[in-house]
């Protein structure tokens, strides 16, 4: 495989940050919250906010695992802090979200996965927030059916588990993970009555139609929304990116994965696993 390392044009528009985005951003330091919208760095941040939607992350910043493509740090966790699911259901009543997103590192050091800090996370959320919707993008707790369970009771709006990519990739891309395993997740979680949704990244080195396999395999479990979105390299000691994908490209793809029975599909060179996610939920609600 050729590899690549010169962006295109269509990822290298300037982000302009306004007045709105920065007073946001000094309420979250002041709550001392890690949001992975400014942790990844991630570039649909203005918009994302001023549309009242974050995606907050639980369970500390060290993970357990090492994807290929993955910022986050890995090494010894700290110990769960008991404090921090109230301060995120402050932090979304301070912020005015309509929508949040809770996501988390891998804690595969801890008996339940972390688990019961996702279902206390979303409890502490709606008693908070009256009305604001809420997504969890969950590990797949190393198969652990009585984790799972754990968070399915809490009853998120949305499920999400990513697959991050094809089957062929797992073991470069995400070594601790198992392809059929994150299937069963969602599987699960849609026999539990949940919506689902899963999400892809694209450009470490997959064919279109080893994506369109994924998808097909995705759908197969019944998930309801799918993203996917362009892989970029965060540091030289990532995955390289294979290709960058024609945002026709992704035109194309959205137009397979809606032809599968997706009930919203966001594809894009810019798409991550939450954006536009209440776009999503409201169409997986309303169909
Ligand atoms: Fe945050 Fe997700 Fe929006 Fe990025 S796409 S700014 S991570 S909510
Ligand atoms: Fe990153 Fe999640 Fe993989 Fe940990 S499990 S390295 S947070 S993608």
């Amino acid at each position: 495989v050729a590899y690549v390392s010169r962006k295109p044009e269509w990822l290298r528009s300037e982000v302009h940050l306004g007045q709105e985005y920065r007073s946001l951003k000094h309420l979250v330091q002041d709550l001392n919250l890690v949001t992975v919208c400014e942790e990844a760095g991630c570039p649909n941040i203005y918009e994302c906010w001023k549309d009242g939607t974050a995606t907050f992350m639980i369970n500390g910043e060290r993970c357990t695992r090492a994807c290929g493509f993955c910022l986050v740090d890995t090494s010894k966790p700290l110990p769960l802090d008991p404090t921090e699911p109230r301060h995120v259901a402050e932090a979304v009543s301070v912020l005015g979200l309509n929508f949040a997103v809770v996501t988390a590192v891998a804690r595969d050091d801890l008996s339940d996965g972390g688990a019961q800090a996702f279902a206390e996370t979303i409890r502490q959320i709606r008693e908070l927030n009256r009305g604001c919707s809420i997504e969890v993008l969950i590990p797949d707790f190393k198969g652990d059916h009585g984790a799972l369970e754990t968070v399915l009771q809490a009853r998120p709006d949305v499920l999400n588990h990513n697959l991050e990519t094809v089957l062929r990739l797992h073991r470069a891309v995400r070594p601790s993970a198992n392809y059929v395993r994150s299937l069963t997740v969602l599987a699960r979680a849609k026999d539990f009555g949940l919506t689902t949704k899963s999400g892809l990244i694209v450009g470490m080195g997959e064919s279109i139609a080893e994506l369109k396999s994924v998808m097909r395999d995705i759908r197969s479990v019944g998930v309801d929304i799918l993203t996917v979105g362009q892989y970029l390299r965060p540091t030289r000691h990532h995955l390289p990116v294979s290709r960058y994908y024609h945002p026709d490209e992704f035109r194309e793809l959205r137009d397979y994965a809606m032809s599968l029975g997706f009930r919203y599909v966001e594809a894009s060179p810019l798409a991550r696993s939450s954006y536009h996610a209440r776009q999503g939920s409201d169409a997986a609600a309303g169909a």
